[in-house]
């Protein structure tokens, strides 16, 4: 499939994630997947992955048995159990039926404190339970506009994802979400958004070596609608999408998910 084909040759397999935030009751979430299983019923060539609220998780997981939807969290404590009030950890989610857990998304860092090394604990956590992090990584407005949004992102990378054995890292999921896209309406564009991947796979590379890096699949995130997804997955390092907003109507995601693949420019 050359449109998932990196600069090596190595496959990356598309990841289109929805991030449905603190939205829909258990009984929305399952309407909403059935729906979804329906429209998404033949894609075969990527993977598709929803990310409900803590409550939905098991019936979403009942309804998704037999499909080709993945389940995923949006958060996770490194803790297996114990005296703390309100997290949930990785043998929870495991048990529960997710495959991965968004980990360090900038909501998040802005309102829960959340920092990089919070971030490379529960990372850690996420592996050693058996489930595949994305971590999220992402400058704020003020810092592009004031030219220090790759050091921003090469803290985040550095700190937030190291020491990893290396079939972790091959594992790992890195989202790029530039915080003024996310929730706005405004996307990065392609050439913002592969240039900033390019940059992530730099640092990767630097950690993990570059057979690693090239294996390890780089979302983008921010404002991703039906109408910019094409261009976005046409370039070489992005390797699918997070997507907010327009994860929570089937028509919407559907279309996201079968994005049209043209040849990596
Ligand atoms: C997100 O929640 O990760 C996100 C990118 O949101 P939106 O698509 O709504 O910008």
């Amino acid at each position: 499939m050359s449109n998932s084909l990196s600069n090596n040759g190595s496959f990356r397999m598309p990841l289109l994630a929805g991030n449905w935030k603190m939205h829909k009751t258990v009984k929305e979430s399952l309407s909403l997947v059935e729906q979804l299983k329906k429209d998404c019923r033949e894609v075969k060539d990527r993977e598709i992955l929803v990310c409900p609220p803590f409550p939905s998780i098991v019936a979403v997981k009942e309804s998704l048995q037999g499909s080709n939807i993945k389940l995923g969290a949006q958060n996770l404590f490194w803790e297996i159990s114990g005296a703390f009030t309100g997290e949930v950890s990785g043998p929870m989610l495991k048990e529960a039926g997710c495959d991965y857990c968004i980990i360090g998304h900038s909501e998040r860092r802005q309102y829960f404190g959340e920092t990089d090394q919070s971030v490379q604990k529960k990372m850690k956590a996420a592996f050693q339970f058996g489930l595949v992090p994305i971590v999220c990584v992402g400058e704020t407005l003020n810092e592009r506009e004031g030219n220090i949004h790759f050091k921003v992102v090469e803290k985040q990378i550095q700190e937030g994802t190291k020491d990893l054995k290396e079939e972790e890292a091959r594992r790992l999921v890195i989202a790029y979400e530039p915080v003024w896209a996310i929730g706005t309406g405004k996307t990065a564009s392609p050439d913002q958004a592969q240039e900033m991947h390019a940059f992530i796979r730099k640092n990767l590379t630097a950690l993990y070596g570059k057979e690693t890096a090239e294996q390890i699949r780089i979302l983008y995130g921010g404002s991703i609608k039906p109408d910019n997804i094409d261009s976005l997955m046409a370039k070489p390092d992005i390797d699918g999408g997070l997507v907010g907003g327009a994860s929570l109507k089937s028509e919407d995601f559907t279309r996201i998910v079968k994005y049209v693949a043209y040849a990596k420019i």
